[in-house]
């Protein structure tokens, strides 16, 4: 059972091969045998598994037939969920219970899918290695001793492990497609405003999505499907009628135009991933669609832009952490600026912090010109070559990550070196565009994934194209040995 997709799920429980309660069941077992070799998990749920499990099946009983009703998902623990452990992982909110469900895990819900969990994290998604969650890190199933990526690592190691066949993730600067590509998933970041970020808790307000991670690209439309849309309560949700992305599964690749960015392939590259994607290009152009380079001349200015921007917006959402109003505070506080310090001193890991410091400087009166007003102004510049780009191609496709999943420990002394694996998914954040990791192909024995990106709201377009790869390839199918 493990082994199906959630497409697969969905038409096994319509089929009455078995009951969400089994499946559920089962899963709660592997992951009671399996997570602690990887630490995917910060809460298993399991009553309400059981709960959401049962009554799907009953909903069924009673002629009900939705693709997700049934089906076993996990959500990043920036989710909100009602009753349980939100803690994003943070020692900050280590006792914080959501008081009420985020806009996508109640459209979830309502889907009658069912939590198994709320999966690790970097704390406050700080990071590309899931080394930063106060809840220790995530292994890859692929290689233990290597990161999984992150910031949505736990996401992405326990639907790898076959522990889940589909979790939500958030993206920021990469957090869904980052570690996608490490651990052989499919994930796709939305257009900024198409999933609500209500519920979802704040790392940069303006380069923030929530999306899927999931095997297949169809298990990706099945449940973005289901967590896209207006909501009145994010003012930044978009009011734009929905696509049927499954429907949109089906169209032929003839004539899709594909752009290269010469950037994406210069120095800095692996080779070896080089080829992957390369060879991915090859199999899009037998389907029929054609190539050319095109060049995205600011790309180099995104990597410190983006960590003058993302910080800026994350000392500013962080505020409300004050030891006050949510979460941990400290032991015997002297008097109320001994509160807010010790509190913040001793609930924020070392990462926050330094992103808090460096949002605050960035913010600061006498260098809010130099640098937070300048990064806007890159951000300008780098949207307006995706536009441009798009005039001419229909997709941009690239690698993901300039390597593939490092060691554990690896880089986590050294922020920049860590910053600097964001460089190709970093740029569809700051525009707000989509984008897509597929899996592509191995590179001694760890999974290498392709990026395609596309214009704003043509998630439909991205879902397809990684579909139809799907079809002639092999890569998605392969299993981490041990799972
Ligand atoms: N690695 C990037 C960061 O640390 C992106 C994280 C994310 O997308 N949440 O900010």
């Amino acid at each position: 059972m493990h082994s199906l997709t959630l497409a697969e799920i969905g038409r096994a429980l319509a089929a009455k091969q078995f009951s969400a309660e089994e499946l559920t069941r089962h899963l709660l077992d592997r992951i009671a045998r399996l997570d602690p070799q990887l630490n995917a998990f910060i809460s298993v749920t399991e009553e309400l598994a059981l709960g959401q499990a049962q009554a799907a099946d009953a909903r069924r009983a009673a002629g009900e037939n939705g693709a997700l009703l049934g089906a076993p998902i996990g959500h990043k623990d920036l989710f909100c969920t009602q009753g349980v452990l939100t803690s994003c992982g943070s020692k900050i909110l280590g006792n914080f219970a959501a008081p009420y469900d985020a806009t996508v895990v109640t459209k979830l819900a309502s889907a009658g899918s069912v939590t198994l969990g709320k999966l690790n994290m970097d704390e406050f998604a700080m990071g590309s290695a899931n080394e930063s969650s106060h809840y220790g890190p995530v292994k890859n199933p692929w290689d233990a001793s290597r990161v999984p990526g992150g910031s949505s690592g736990g996401s992405a190691a326990a639907v790898a492990a076959r522990l889940l066949p589909a979790a939500t993730g958030t993206d920021t600067g990469g957090s869904i497609r980052q570690p996608a590509a490490f651990t052989n998933l499919t994930g796709i970041k939305p257009t900024y405003g198409r999933v609500s970020r209500w519920g979802m808790i704040a790392y940069a307000s303006s380069l923030d999505q929530g999306g899927p991670l999931a095997r297949t690209a169809e298990d990706c439309a099945l449940m973005l499907g289901a967590m896209a849309g207006f909501d009145a309560k994010d003012s930044t949700s978009v009011d734009q009628p929905l696509d049927d992305y499954l429907a949109a599964l089906g169209q032929p690749l003839a004539g899709l135009r594909i752009g290269l960015p010469v950037e994406y392939f210069s120095a800095g590259l692996d080779a070896r991933i080089a080829d992957a994607v390369l060879a991915c290009v090859e199999e899009l152009k037998k389907l029929g669609a054609t190539v050319k380079d095109i060049s995205l001349p600011n790309m180099q200015h995104a990597i410190p832009a983006y960590y003058v921007i993302a910080p800026a917006e994350a000392s500013s959402n962080l505020s409300r952490f004050d030891g006050v109003r949510f979460g941990y505070r400290c032991e015997n506080p002297a008097d109320l600026t001994d509160l807010y310090k010790r509190s913040r001193a001793e609930g924020f890991g070392a990462e926050v912090k330094r992103r808090i410091m460096v949002g605050t400087y960035a913010l600061s009166a006498g260098y809010y010109d130099a640098y937070y007003l300048k990064a806007q102004k890159i951000r300008r510049l780098i949207k307006n070559d995706f536009v441009k780009a798009f005039e001419e191609v229909d997709l941009i496709l690239g690698p993901t990550t300039p390597s593939a999943a490092w060691k554990l420990g690896e880089n986590s002394n050294d922020p920049v070196a860590e910053y600097l694996q964001d460089i190709y998914t970093i740029t569809a954040n700051l525009a707000g565009i989509p984008g897509l990791s597929m899996p592509a192909g191995f590179v001694d024995g760890l999974p290498v994934g392709v990026q395609l990106l596309a214009p704003y709201f043509q998630e439909g377009r991205l879902l397809n194209v990684a579909h139809q790869y799907q079809q002639v390839s092999d890569w998605h199918k392969a299993t981490p040995a041990g799972f």
